[in-house]
């Protein structure tokens, strides 16, 4: 599966299919080609396609997550759990009514708003400290001509003439079972249960219109790239007094130039002269938020690791911040001059170091 194709069409089902949709098409699918009926590659790989979607599509959080943010991340895994970090964010008990309408059977009329998704690029500094942002984005909001029921002012909706206003019609099947009633959503009326014979002219029966909002988004310092902030209520309006779905963020981080980050850790490479690392001393950095001092004991080698420790990125949520891990890397100097050369010679013959070409130092195992 090079690209990944979208999960709906995977399973043919439409964008709103009820969980019970979906799990009729996946049955009758998975029946189709499943491995013990089919011996053929293609077919087995299209099986596996087959499960995959459905695993996401019948999980309520998942699906919500994949309908907001469109399509599956790398590797098909599309946003592992996160429902961790939107807790710490929000202080929530989990996703409370995230797709709660939707683990239902048959569609109710009052129904939650679709979850939105948006990308909110962010500089290192600003997911290190936190940042208040403006979000720019399209959603559906409650029509105010109709105040969403989809009928024109003065008149209302009335029930569905097919399926009577219950928002499901009873069909007969024959199976290897017998004889099996089975309810389907009305197609009529989509399940809503009513018909609107004078639409309004705003909206035109939908009861919601896209529009324009911005949303203000308050990002606690130390998030990092990839993860995902919940803000509760801020989705698509609601259907028939059904709550809002859910905006969801997702950062962006662009990366440090000064610094490599791995969790609340940074990493970075300081080079110092040879004299520095032999005779010792301080010297002053720029970390992220100011000065830092970083003492170089004498005799230094190259490839030290020196710990700042409480400089690297503040904790998610808690007190505290990572470290700063400065590798010590020493210069050889290069370009030498007559004189600097000479210089070197003597400190050499000072120390009674082996000449060019004299007898071969000691080899030694090397630790790791
Ligand atoms: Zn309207």
């Amino acid at each position: 599966m090079a690209v990944a194709r979208d999960l709906y069409d995977v399973l043919g089902v439409p964008r709103d299919a009820s969980d019970d949709d979906i799990r009729k098409a996946y049955r009758r699918l998975a029946r189709e080609l499943h491995p013990d009926v089919s011996a053929d590659p293609e077919t087995e790989e299209r099986f596996k396609e087959v499960a995959g979607a459905y695993e996401i599509l019948s999980d309520p959080e998942k699906r919500a997550r994949y309908d907001a943010f469109g399509t599956a991340g790398p590797g098909g895994q599309p946003f592992a759990d996160i429902s961790d970090i939107f807790e710490t964010f929000f202080g929530q008990g989990g996703f409370g009514g995230f797709g709660g309408s939707r683990r239902r059977g048959p569609r109710t009329r009052t129904r939650r708003g679709e979850d939105v998704g948006v990308l909110l690029r962010l500089s290192f500094e600003e997911a290190a400290f936190g940042v208040r942002r403006e979000v720019q984005l399209e959603r559906l909001e409650t029509c105010d001509r109709c105040l969403g029921n989809g009928a024109e002012p003065g008149t209302a909706p009335i029930a569905c003439r097919t399926c009577g206003g219950t928002g499901e019609v009873q069909s007969v099947r024959r199976s290897v079972f017998g004889t099996l009633m089975t309810a389907s959503p009305c197609g009529t009326c989509q399940g809503t249960g009513q018909e609107i014979p004078d639409r309004c002219e705003t909206c035109l029966g939908q009861g919601r219109l896209r529009r324009p909002a911005t949303v203000t988004v308050d990002i606690p310092a130390g998030v990092s790239d990839g993860m995902e902030l919940r803000v509760a209520g801020n989705g698509h309006a609601g259907i028939s007094g059904g709550s809002n779905g859910d905006l969801f963020v997702r950062l962006d981080v662009d990366e440090a130039t000064r610094f490599d980050r791995r969790g609340q850790d940074l990493y970075a490479v300081l080079d110092i002269t040879v004299t520095q690392a032999s005779l010792g001393g301080e010297v002053t950095i720029a970390g992220i938020d100011g000065d830092e001092r970083v003492r170089i004991e004498a005799g230094t080698e190259s490839g030290t690791i020196v710990r700042l420790k409480g400089k690297g990125v503040p904790n998610l949520n808690r007190r505290g911040r990572g470290d700063l891990y400065v590798t010590l890397h020493v210069l050889t100097p290069k370009g030498l001059s007559r004189e600097e050369r000479q210089l070197l010679a003597r400190l050499a013959e000072l120390r009674g170091e082996p000449r060019d070409g004299a007898a071969a130092a000691e080899l030694r195992r090397p630790e790791f």
